[in-house]
This record gives structure tokens, C-alpha cells and sequence, in this order.
């Protein structure tokens, strides 16, 4: 039976491509008068059936903060998934393209624009697994998004979901994601610490200079990133929170932080 997260494809104009990743061509394109960024499914890069049935899930999450998922194109082959198109990008290249020329105010307010989608998710017992200023989005008016939340179940290359493999984000994840896969909302906070930095270095790469190993190593010595020259000291604060371990009893080498405190708008 056919869900109202169908999208028709006589309904779908499709256009010019606006990028490419893990799971294939992005084109940008119309739905119901509305401008969409359409993601073409790669053949063999998706567990397509999973995503099938989370995708009723997805397109009910719903908030401004959030790139919205409309809707999937399962007639068409390759399988094709339907967002809000947001017309500036990814968040890390554009960080980049303004060095030097983002104010205070901006930069706190992008943290606080993927505060409010990440707590959203939380409220919604979801969980992101991939946040980093590459999977948030810049709208026409310079709101960010966040994005591709949830798919990185659904990506079929080991190099990319095995903790060991290349792709692995690890620079982003937690000690107990790293150890034991243990993702929570509490493993987010963690990379919302990451997203925070990449935000106040202005898109810089953490750990720039060191592998994988060496990251895992360094993290558990104790060692953190540090604070970006830009930071004011109660942001820096707020990532470190975002970095603690606490041994606790039932989630081993978890963090003391919730949402609640990483509210940076109160900061
Ligand atoms: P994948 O999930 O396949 O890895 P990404 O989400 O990384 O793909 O998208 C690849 C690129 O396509 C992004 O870096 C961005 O430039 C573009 N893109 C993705 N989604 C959108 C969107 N909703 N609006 C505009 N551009 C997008």
C-alpha cells in the first residue's frame, strides 16, 4: 500500500545536480511547487528495504531546524528521496567561504539553530549518529539545518559504518561509540561539541594532523581539542561538558551531558 511519504513521479521535476555523496547524485528540483534537493539512490549503496519502513518515521519529524524529508520516490529506479532544498550548501563549506568574516552573533547562532533540531530529535527518541557541520545545511536565509539524520543505518559500505573502517567518523564520535557502537543522544551531545568546534575554527578539520589511531589514543589520555582562538570561554566550557566521561553504571564511558545544558543560547 501506498503512504503518503509516496512521492508520484509525475509530481517531480528534476534539475540541475547541487552535489554528491555517500548514497549517490543530489539534483535539485520541484515538487508540488515546491523547490526540493531530490537524493538519486546509487544502486547497492542503500539498504533500501530498511529505509522503506523507517522513512514513514522520517517524514513525520517535522521541525524548522530540521531539513525536511517530503517524502520517498520508491516507483523510481534508481529509489529516490525527496528534502527541502537548501539553497547555500553544507555548513562546512560554507564556514569556509567566509573566513574571517562571520560575526560573534553568527557563529553562536548556528550553534543554537543545531541545538534546537538536535534537542527536537532527542524529544522524538531519535538518534542522529552523524553530526557534523558537513551534515547541516544553509538555507537562502542563512538558517542552519540539520541533516541526513538516522541514515547512517541505512548506508551499505563497511568502510563507513564499522568503527574500524576509513570512513568512520571518528573524529565526531564518542569513546563508547568508538568501543561498544553505543549511540545515544548522549553520544550526539558529543559531536555537537565537535560541531561546535568546526563552527569557531570557521570549518577548520579537528585533529588535522593525526590519524584515526592516534585521535583514540590521544582521547583516551585525557586529551581534547582545543579551544578555537575564536571560542569565548563559556562556549569552549560547554564543549568540554559535551566531552566528559562519566563512568556510569548502565552506559559505560558516558557523558555527563544532556540537551538541557547545552542550550547555548543561555549562555
Ligand atoms: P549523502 O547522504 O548521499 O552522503 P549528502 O547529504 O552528503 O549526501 O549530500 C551531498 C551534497 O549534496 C551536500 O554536500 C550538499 O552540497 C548537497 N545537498 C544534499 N542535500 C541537500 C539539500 N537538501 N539541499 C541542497 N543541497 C543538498
Amino acid at each position: 500500500s501506498k503512504g503518503q511519504w509516496e512521492v508520484d513521479p509525475a509530481e517531480l521535476i528534476l534539475g540541475e545536480e547541487v552535489g554528491s555523496g555517500q548514497f549517490g547524485l543530489v539534483l535539485q528540483g520541484r515538487w508540488r511547487e515546491r523547490r526540493v534537493a531530490v537524493k538519486m539512490v546509487r544502486e547497492g549503496a542503500m539498504s533500501e528495504e530498511e529505509f522503506k519502513e523507517e522513512a514513514r518515521v522520517m517524514t513525520m519529524l517535522s521541525h524548522c531546524k530540521l531539513v525536511q524529508l517530503y517524502g520517498v520516490c520508491t516507483q523510481h529506479s534508481p529509489m529516490c528521496l525527496v528534502f527541502e532544498l537548501m539553497e547555500q550548501g553544507c555548513l562546512s563549506d560554507y564556514l569556509r567561504a567566509r573566513r574571517g568574516r562571520m560575526s560573534q552573533d553568527t557563529l553562536l547562532g548556528m550553534c543554537l539553530d543545531v541545538s534546537e533540531g538536535m534537542a527536537y530529535l532527542e524529544s522524538n527518541n531519535f538518534i542522529h549518529r552523524d553530526l557534523a557541520a558537513r551534515n547541516c545545511l544553509v538555507s537562502c536565509n542563512n538558517v542552519v539545518k540539520v541533516s541526513d539524520f538516522g541514515m547512517t543505518r541505512f548506508v551499505l559500505d563497511d568502510q563507513y559504518t564499522s568503527s574500524q573502517g576509513s570512513k568512520f567518523p571518528i573524529k565526531w564520535s564518542s569513546p563508547e561509540v568508538i568501543k561498544y557502537c553505543k549511540f545515544s543522544s548522549k553520544s550526539d551531545v558529543w559531536s555537537f561539541g565537535v560541531f561546535m568546534w568546526e563552527v569557531y575554527t570557521e570549518g577548520r578539520l579537528p585533529y588535522e594532523n593525526r590519524s584515526n589511531g592516534e585521535v583514540v589514543e590521544a582521547l583516551n589520555a585525557g586529551l581534547r581539542l582545543l579551544k578555537p582562538r575564536q571560542a569565548p570561554e563559556a562556549v569552549h566550557l560547554l564543549m568540554e561538558w559535551c566531552w566528559k566521561e562519566v563512568g556510569g553504571k548502565d552506559l559505560p564511558g558516558s557523558h555527563l551531558c544532556e540537551w538541557g545544558c547545552v542550550w547555548v543560547g543561555r549562555v
